[in-house]
């Protein structure tokens, strides 16, 4: 044990004025995220053992084969937490310039500049460190005993943080440093092994050499089984990972164990000079939340998670790993903000992602047609916001089709091309649109099947992007495969039967043969004014002026069909003049009309009631 007796002490010497005056600011400042004090300590440790690594690949010194190791020891009874190193240890003169003399001017910068806002300002404290010093958030007296691997004498530092220190010969004889951090009165959770172990979980899982946990007061915990994993799989040549690597890296990671739906690894060169694995993970349940994590790192040491900022706004929902080196490992929020590292970075990120899918759609379109319905509500949102992304993603889109098949939109307009060229026929509700979808899918037309709430707003979207094409409901209009060559006649007496009928004036009617006779007759609203109501009614849900809406009604457009018996018959009925035929007419002409409303919009009372005493009488004359 070395002599700490005051009259061996070899010098003392004061803390430079700056670093004195730390002290206060230290404890006053920092009480929201101490926890960072034990990945400053330990990341220190880190440096050093990467350091005396270096030397030796430098060939500057031999390599004596040594397995580098950081111990992290609690011991609740002498209320110490200690952290020790085998790395390159300091010698005294070194000691006393690196800790005696700190170059803590950025950090004096930051403290001037934040001073005075009393309040915890936001997010930034948490991710400024003040590197070693950060020791006296918890411990009252800090000592450094350390050992150059120069073989100079050992040297004991002993700080109690009133900004002098006192200098003592040491005893060690291994290369190294230890930190013995003495957790003052009121910082006691610090004591706790389970405090400890997720500190050092959440900080320095990755961290490049192992660290191994010691709890003296714990037989249990005294096992020196290293508690990281140095080589993470980020740090891994892609080629060389396998995809039960990835699976059980984000298992571990974030504790999920569904599988992913996909993932990235990459491996960004010079300049940007960042390494990464995200995961795209998979939702069963739709009321989870869906946001995801991307924990943030500087040399596998960790430094946040909930750094939005190096993600693209609309990749929220990824989790993942980064690696930045280029960052200084505190980074503060504002530093972020306005960084254009940070900007290219989210720029990369997205374009590996719409790389990805476009890999996945072209190699493993088997596989992408299965997941795509869990992600093409993302996808879609992501074009929607981001230009580029769409430019680079465009062939990855996909378009799910009501027989249960898909598409990539490419290959839809492909084939449509003789029946309706550049255009989209989509529903929107399968089985409110089940008759439509069925004499569409009966001449051999694929119908999109666009039915989630994004897809009104995709579309408008896509027409922006692709003027040439245009999407729309197949209720909006009878398709001209419907139709056939016969010509059909006008018939004003039925025109104005279903006026009637219908208690609409501005009820648009039309005579059209259709290939199928079956259909009597087709309802359908403009796409133009159904995208002019939807809009209104979302504006006014929006709280809105709603005024303007009654200017908009939706404009309804009746299609008889000529080829249906029912319709020739009718006509017969509609030109008699007896009451009898006169009375049939009406009836049949109501019936058709509350049928085809049917799929079109939800009936009033008044018409279900008509409906159904209609089909009663006409059960009744059966
Ligand atoms: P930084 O790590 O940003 O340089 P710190 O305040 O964390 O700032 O540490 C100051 C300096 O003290 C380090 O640069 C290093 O030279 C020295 N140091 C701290 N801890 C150790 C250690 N465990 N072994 C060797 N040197 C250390
Ligand atoms: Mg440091």
């Amino acid at each position: 044990m070395d002599n700490l007796n005051p009259n061996n002490v070899k010098s003392r010497g004061g803390i430079s004025v700056e670093t004195a005056h730390i002290f206060p600011i230290i404890k006053k400042w920092l009480y929201s995220e101490k926890d960072i004090f034990l990945r400053e300590i330990v990341s220190n440790a880190a440096d050093a053992v990467t350091k005396h690594r270096r030397l030796i690949s430098l060939g500057q010194i031999e390599d004596d084969e040594s397995a580098y190791r950081i111990t992290v020891r609690l011991d609740k009874t002498a209320r110490t937490l200690t952290v020790e190193d085998n790395g390159i240890g300091m010698t005294e003169e070194e000691l006393i310039r690196y800790l005696g003399n700190i170059a803590l001017s950025g950090a004096l910068d930051f403290i001037n500049k934040y001073e005075g806002e009393n309040e915890n300002p936001g997010g930034i404290i948490g991710h400024f460190g003040l590197g070693f010093y950060s020791a006296f958030m918890v411990a009252d007296t800090v000592e450094v005993v350390t050992r150059s691997y120069t073989n100079s004498l050992a040297v004991r530092w002993v700080c109690n943080g009133d900004g002098s220190y006192e200098l003592y010969s040491s005893e060690r004889t291994e290369r190294g440093t230890e930190i013995i951090m003495h957790i003052s009165e009121e910082e006691g959770e610090y004591l706790d092994s389970g405090k400890i172990r997720a500190m050092l979980d959440k900080y320095c899982s990755f961290m490049p050499t192992e660290i191994c946990f010691i709890n003296e007061d714990d037989e249990e915990e005294k096992d020196s089984s290293p508690i990281n994993d140095t080589h993470p799989l980020w740090q891994k040549a892609p080629s060389e990972c396998t995809g039960e690597e990835y699976k059980a890296f984000y298992r571990k990671v974030f504790s999920d164990y569904r599988e992913p739906l996909f993932y990235i690894h990459i491996n960004a060169d010079y300049p940007l000079n960042f390494k990464g694995i995200l995961y795209f993970p998979r939702f069963t349940n739709e009321y989870e939340p869906v946001d995801g994590q991307v924990k943030l790192y500087y040399n596998q040491v960790f430094v946040a998670d909930n750094i939005k900022e190096v993600i693209p706004e609309y990749l929220f929902m990824l989790r993942g790993v980064l690696d930045c080196p280029e960052l200084p490992l505190n980074v503060s929020r504002s530093y972020l903000q306005n960084n254009a590292y940070i900007s290219k970075v989210s720029a990369h990120i997205s374009k590996k992602v719409a790389d990805k899918l476009c890999a996945m759609c072209d190699t493993d379109r088997e596989n992408y047609d299965k997941i795509w319905d869990s992600i093409r509500t993302f996808v879609e949102y992501a074009c929607m916001r981001d230009r580029k992304f769409y430019d680079r993603a465009k062939d990855a889109l996909l378009i799910k089709l009501t027989d249960g098949t898909t598409q990539k939109t490419s290959e839809y307009l492909e084939a449509c091309k003789d029946t309706h060229e550049n255009t989209v026929y989509y529903a929107s509700d399968r089985e409110a649109q089940a008759q439509y979808i069925s004499m569409l899918e009966a001449e051999g037309i694929k119908v999109a099947l666009f039915d989630k709430t994004i897809d009104s707003q995709f579309m408008q979207m896509m027409e922006g992007y692709e003027p040439s094409v245009k999407y729309q409901r197949i209720d909006s209009d009878v398709a001209d495969v419907l139709k056939s060559e016969e010509n059909s006649a006008e018939d004003e007496e039925l025109t104005s039967l279903f006026r009637r009928v219908a208690d609409n004036d501005t009820l648009t009617i039309k005579f059209q043969s259709f290939k199928n006779e079956k259909t009597p007759a087709m309802l359908t609203v403009s796409e133009q004014s159904r995208r002019m109501e939807e809009m209104m009614r979302i504006y006014s849900m929006q709280g809105g002026d709603t005024d303007g809406i009654a200017s908009f009604p939706l404009e309804y457009t009746l299609t008889l069909n000529t080829s249906s018996p029912i319709i020739k018959k009718l006509s017969v009925y509609a030109a008699a003049e007896d009451d009898n035929n006169k009375d049939k007419a009406e009836l049949i002409a109501s019936q058709i009309y509350r049928l085809t409303l049917l799929s079109q919009r939800k009936l009033t009372a008044d018409e279900l009631n008509g409906l159904l005493d209609g089909s009663f009488e006409l059960l009744s004359r059966i």
